[in-house]
């Protein structure tokens, strides 16, 4: 059994209470306008393109593949780069494999443990399974999941995990979609099963200027929290350079609304 791992972070302190090794599983089925990890959200293996320090020679993109708006890199644009930026993201992990590496981390992880993120780590659900099983007893583990997964999925997780940290973005049906690509259907459903299952949960809300921000959704949020008795919830700041990394993938930061523009404008030092 083997899933595929974009990045594994040691030492976060944002990824559930205490020091957490974050292991960010590939691929995501929604499409966020404002999502800071781009990279995570195809599910294969997929070459990447540092900014930092391109010599606009162009010989990456001669080599890459156009499809609609994005530029996939190829091997051959990664080998042309003479500045060694391009890499690539995405590798096949065993359950065997990638349960040592966190597990030579576990008496540093005493107060924390292991978070699976993502892209969205519901999307391989075997395979985050079998982790959690490997990991049980050992470990203390979270998932920190968008919602966005069929409920015999979520449900079978629900089982194995010891935390959940859960975005909530846009209670609209409508704007959801608009803004995600995704139905909240799933997500409003998987969240009332989380709520009722006895099972630690943080609620996390992203805070995007003039989308998620708004009077009218924070209301919704907190009715739906406070329905189901929640003791708390996170806040999530945007990031400024939440759409540097776009161009890493080959795509265009496309995310604008009039809140947006005056934030961002606001920043000398942001780069979409
Ligand atoms: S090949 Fe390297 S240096 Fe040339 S444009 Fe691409 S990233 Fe920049």
């Amino acid at each position: 059994m083997d899933g595929i791992v974009f990045s594994i972070e040691e030492f976060s302190i944002y990824d559930g209470p205490g020091i957490h090794t974050t292991v960010f599983l590939k691929g995501c089925p929604m499409r966020c306008r404002w999502c800071h990890n781009p990279e995570g959200q195809r599910p294969e293996p997929e070459i990447v393109r540092s900014p930092n320090g391109c010599l606009h020679c162009g010989a990456c993109e001669r080599l890459a593949e156009k499809t609609g708006e994005r530029l996939g890199y190829t091997e051959e644009s990664r080998l042309a780069c003479p500045n060694g930026l391009l890499r690539r993201c995405g590798e096949r992990w065993t359950v065997d494999a990638l349960t040592a590496r966190v597990l030579k981390c576990a008496p540093l992880l005493e107060n924390g443990g292991v978070t699976f993120s993502g892209g969205e780590p519901l999307a391989q659900p075997e395979f985050l399974l079998a982790c959690l099983d490997r990991l049980r007893g050992k470990l203390h583990t979270a998932v920190q999941t968008s919602g966005f997964a069929p409920a015999e999925v979520f449900d079978e997780v629900l089982q194995k995990a010891d935390l959940f940290l859960f975005d909530l973005k846009l209670i609209d049906a409508e704007a959801h979609e608009r803004w995600t690509g995704q139905n909240n259907a799933p997500i409003l459903r998987n969240f009332r099963a989380l709520a009722q299952s006895g099972v630690p949960y943080i609620p996390r809300v992203p805070l995007i200027p003039g989308v998620t921000d708004t009077e009218e959704n924070l209301r919704a949020v907190a009715s739906l929290l406070q329905e189901h008795g929640a003791k708390s919830v996170e806040l999530l700041p945007y990031h400024r350079t939440a759409g540097g990394k776009y161009a890493m993938v080959g795509r265009v930061y496309d995310i604008k609304t009039p809140r947006l523009i005056q934030f961002n404008d606001s920043s000398a030092g942001f780069a979409a």
